[in-house]
């Protein structure tokens, strides 16, 4: 099955190889030639993680982490009808381990022995953990100044952790002259890993008892999560199991705001924004790789974009853990969108939050 799968680049239409990270022509990112489609009747009533719907995914299992199928959750926020999706509660701590645990089979699937990847953390967890468990060798790049728990958490995963000094995009840098001479397995790239995040849509859709929300809230780097969600949704329109798809609504910091800046200026590509501090550190993107897309998903679904400033983030983070729900700042700037969600559409509206990351990571 994995060898039929037939992959392009969505900039110039090239075919694309399996280990392909980007086009080898134009350098655009590669996506799968087919759209997922959904079919009900192949869900698998009796697997308990995502692998619940792996006849519809184009990646064979070879292994897993028990992820997906996380708790959806009511969190009356500010007095609205928000319900939490606790992604943090996946294997690693975070909502990456869905597209891991679907890019890692992939390259497994090919006969990968060692891969490297960048991350300010939480993917960089995830996918050392998941090529560890899978016997996959995995060099983490990490800027110097990621947070102590996030970097402890790669190496006890048994990642290799590279700490690159400078900015943010040092260590992309750094990895994408590693990925020269070994394979990047890349969150950012890789659309192995936006097929991970795909069933998260369908798992809400199943938990809202077959229907979806009006608003998706979510925090936006490079947008994964973000697309998974658009593309499940997709999916379950085109099956003809719901008749509109969710206002898809993307939240960043004030200091890296490049979705934000191209959905208040109506420009089709997010501009290359230099980031001032934030705490809001996992969604730290100066260009995000997919940015047309996460534009056109914010616009043909009635969306909007919203920044929060630091402080609207820190108190949603204690107001969350006030709710029982122990999340990273990161995860906690969705919350701090609700009163512009309200200003926008009123406080009649249902939400779906993805709750992104786990805050136990940030402790101590
Ligand atoms: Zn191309």
């Amino acid at each position: 099955m994995t060898t039929t799968v037939k992959l392009i680049c969505t900039e110039c239409a090239a075919e694309a190889g399996p280990l392909d990270w980007r086009c080898s022509v134009c350098g655009g990112p590669i996506d799968f030639a087919e759209p997922l489609r959904f079919r009900p009747e192949v869900v698998d009533d009796g697997d308990f993680s995502l692998w619940r719907y792996a006849a519809m995914l184009p990646v064979e299992r070879r292994f897993t982490l028990g992820e997906g199928l996380t708790p959806l959750v009511a969190a009356p926020i500010d007095g609205m009808k928000v319900y939490a999706k606790l992604e943090y509660l996946n294997p690693t701590g975070s909502y990456k381990d869905r597209g891991a645990v679907t890019m890692m089979n992939h390259l497994l699937a090919h006969g990968v022995q060692a891969v490297v990847e960048d991350s300010s953390g939480n993917a960089g967890a995830s996918v050392a953990a998941y090529s560890t468990a899978s016997g996959i060798y995995a060099r983490i790049f990490v800027p110097e100044t990621a947070a102590a728990g996030k970097k402890a958490l790669i190496a006890r995963f048994g990642g290799e952790l590279v700490e690159v000094p400078g900015p943010q995009h040092a260590k992309t840098e750094a990895c994408v002259e590693a990925a020269k001479t070994t394979t990047y397995a890349s969150h950012a790239w890789s659309p192995y890993f936006i097929l991970g995040q795909t069933t998260v849509a369908w798992e809400v859709w199943e938990q809202m008892r077959w229907r979806v929300p009006d608003v998706i809230l979510s925090p936006v780097g490079h947008g994964g999560l973000f697309l998974g969600f658009t593309r499940g949704f997709q999916a379950l329109y085109e099956a003809g199991l719901i008749d509109r798809v969710p206002r898809m609504i993307a939240v960043q910091s004030a200091g890296c705001d490049p979705v934000v800046r191209a959905w208040e200026t109506g420009a089709e590509v997010p501009p290359h924004v230099t980031p001032t501090p934030t705490v809001a550190d996992g969604i730290i993107v100066e260009t995000p790789v997919r940015g047309k897309e996460v534009m056109r998903a914010i616009r043909e679904s009635n969306g909007a974009a919203i920044r929060v400033e630091n402080d609207a983030i820190l108190d949603a983070q204690t107001r969350l853990a006030w709710h029982g729900l122990m999340v990273e700042p990161t995860s906690a700037a969705a919350a701090a969108a609700l009163p512009e969600v309200r200003r926008l559409l009123g406080d009649e509206v249902e939400i779906v939050m993805p709750l992104t990351g786990n805050g136990l990571k940030m402790l101590g």
